[in-house]
């Protein structure tokens, strides 16, 4: 069996075209959804991150708003940013972009973004909402997981979904994602006594590890589906999953690649989130 492939870059297309109509209807209604990205620090990578969003920003036609800090702000200095833009009315959704620079209390910042502009999921309310099943918006990443299995009409009732990886942002939401879908859902993590034994029985698969190969051919039940939310690089520099791609897909069913897989989605989802929040201000 070779798996088929969820392409990330297509859904999310698809994903983008509707998320553009959707914010032109809406500018008509007199709201432009706005997105505020801060950035604090030299941070490479989160240059790259902030400015593929500010861009996707724009070719959705929402406003977007660019705020470079150095990473000698202050603490106190970034709260009154995010208070600004809390009680500015063209901005709907707040993102601070991370990690911030050490002196900066991470948990802090997200904790002052107003959970009505919380477009990344990260808030304290937004976890809340998510983890008792009332609205609120939910963590870009695993958003983007679920929309893949909603691509392929995958029925999740029953099924049982090992998600490997607990962090905040990535294990923990896509394990309550899952649960709410009705899955019995296992979450492994670097104590997991096993991790082969519970891989082994799973319908579905999320890796959410950080480290390659973590997920290999003999660890996947025949059949099952997989998503990889792995971004690394391998010993040729090149970008890889968590999965080995290779192996894994000649026994699952369904496989998301890495690139253009899980990646393409974190994005859309923002769009998506951003949307949402434009909107709930005419409601
Ligand atoms: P993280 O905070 O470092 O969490 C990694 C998780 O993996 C932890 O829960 C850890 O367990 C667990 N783990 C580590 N080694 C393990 C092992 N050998 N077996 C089983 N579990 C193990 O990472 P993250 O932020 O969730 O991100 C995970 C991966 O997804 C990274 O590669 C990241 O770059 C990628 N990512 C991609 C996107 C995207 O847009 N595609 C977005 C976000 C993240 P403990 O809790 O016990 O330490």
């Amino acid at each position: 069996m070779t798996a088929q492939r969820i392409d990330g870059n297509a859904i999310s297309q698809e994903l983008r075209g509707q998320v553009a109509q959707r914010a032109l209807a809406l500018k008509s209604k007199g709201v432009t959804p706005g997105l505020a990205v801060v950035l604090v620090g030299e941070n490479a990578a989160s240059h790259v991150y902030v400015r593929n969003k500010v861009k996707a920003c724009q070719d959705s036609g929402f406003f977007s708003l660019l705020e470079k800090h150095p990473d000698t702000l202050s603490q106190d200095a970034l709260l009154l940013r995010i208070e600004a833009l809390n009680n500015d009315p063209q901005i709907h959704g707040i993102l601070v972009q991370l990690p911030l620079p050490a002196h900066i209390d991470a948990q802090k910042v997200i904790e002052a973004i107003d959970p009505a502009k919380d477009v990344d999921g990260f808030h304290i309310a937004s976890a809340g909402a998510l983890m008792t099943g009332m609205p609120g918006f939910w963590p870009c990443t695993p958003y983007g997981c679920m929309k893949m299995l909603e691509s392929i009409a995958y029925d999740l009732r029953g099924k049982h979904a090992v998600v490997i990886g607990r962090s905040n942002i990535v294990g923990k939401p896509m394990a309550l994602m899952l649960l709410q879908k009705n899955a019995t859902v296992t979450i492994c993590h670097s104590a997991t006594a096993d991790l082969k034994a519970l891989t082994l029985q799973a319908d579905v698969i999320v890796a959410a590890v950080g480290k390659p190969n973590v997920l290999t051919a003999d660890m996947v039940k025949p059949g099952a589906s997989v998503i990889d939310v792995g971004m690394n690089r391998n010993a040729q520099g090149k970008l890889c999953g968590d999965v080995d791609f290779a192996g894994v897909e000649q026994v699952a069913s369904f496989i998301t690649p890495v690139p253009g897989g899980v990646g393409p989605m974190t994005i859309t989802m923002l769009l998506v989130n951003t949307l949402e929040a434009a909107q709930r201000c005419l409601a």
